[in-house]
């Protein structure tokens, strides 16, 4: 447990570093055993030490005396219900993607990188208030299918196996929406077929080594 925390710890000062999310803003966590780890509210990343890291439960309501955890702690949790393959998730503020987030839009397959989220664009979940149950609603909805979306008039969210593979996703994310501003500013851009996005996934399935 101490160890995770650690690296609860180090990915949410990367999510400084990486430049995908300023002082305090986004949340990190990683699942374990019947809860996850979570990192604390309100609290600057350069600041976090072991024990500001919060143990909620999965099921069951958590004990203030574990800590204040993250205002999102709630669709971490949700995500953590409803998918079986996430065992950490990256909620971050980074600029293109929040941009991109303000037009409460999907992403289309503009480049075929978006397949690296699931599918063959990238989901916006709709608008609500930070920390609530209907923001967590929006986002399982948006992650249908997906490992990673954006939230209108917010950020993004991407979950993983693991802390690294997550927070990949993120900066993946992050990327692709850089690209896609860019491309809107030269006009409409092109998007791949249904049939070209389905050999692409199939192939996605194999590509990262290393
Ligand atoms: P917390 O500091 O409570 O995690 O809030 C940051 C955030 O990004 C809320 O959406
Ligand atoms: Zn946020």
């Amino acid at each position: 447990m101490k160890n995770l925390r650690f690296k609860v710890i180090k990915y949410a000062k990367m999510l400084n570093s990486k430049k995908l999310s300023a002082l305090r803003s986004g949340n990190i966590s990683a699942k374990f055993k019947d809860g996850f780890l979570i990192t604390p509210s309100g609290v600057k990343y350069s600041l976090l030490r072991s024990k500001d890291i919060v143990f909620v439960p999965l099921k069951g309501k958590f004990e203030k005396k574990y800590g204040i955890p993250s205002s999102e702690w709630r669709f971490h949790r949700d995500i953590y219900l409803n998918k079986k393959d996430a065992n950490a998730i990256v909620h971050a503020h980074s600029t293109f993607a929040t941009a991109v987030s303000s037009h409460g839009k999907k992403i289309p397959a503009f480049h075929y990188m978006v397949a690296m989220a699931g599918g063959n664009d990238i989901k916006c979940s709709k608008y609500a208030t930070f920390g609530t149950k209907e923001l967590s609603k929006n986002i399982i909805l948006a992650l249908k299918n997906r490992q990673a979306c954006l939230m209108a008039n917010h950020g993004q969210v991407a979950f993983g196996k693991n802390l690294s593979t997550a927070f990949e996703l993120a900066q993946e994310v992050e990327n692709i929406c850089n690209q896609y501003i860019i491309a809107l500013k030269l006009g409409q851009p092109k998007i791949l077929s249904f049939k070209e996005m389905k050999k692409v996934l199939v192939k996605a399935k194999n590509y990262k080594k290393g």
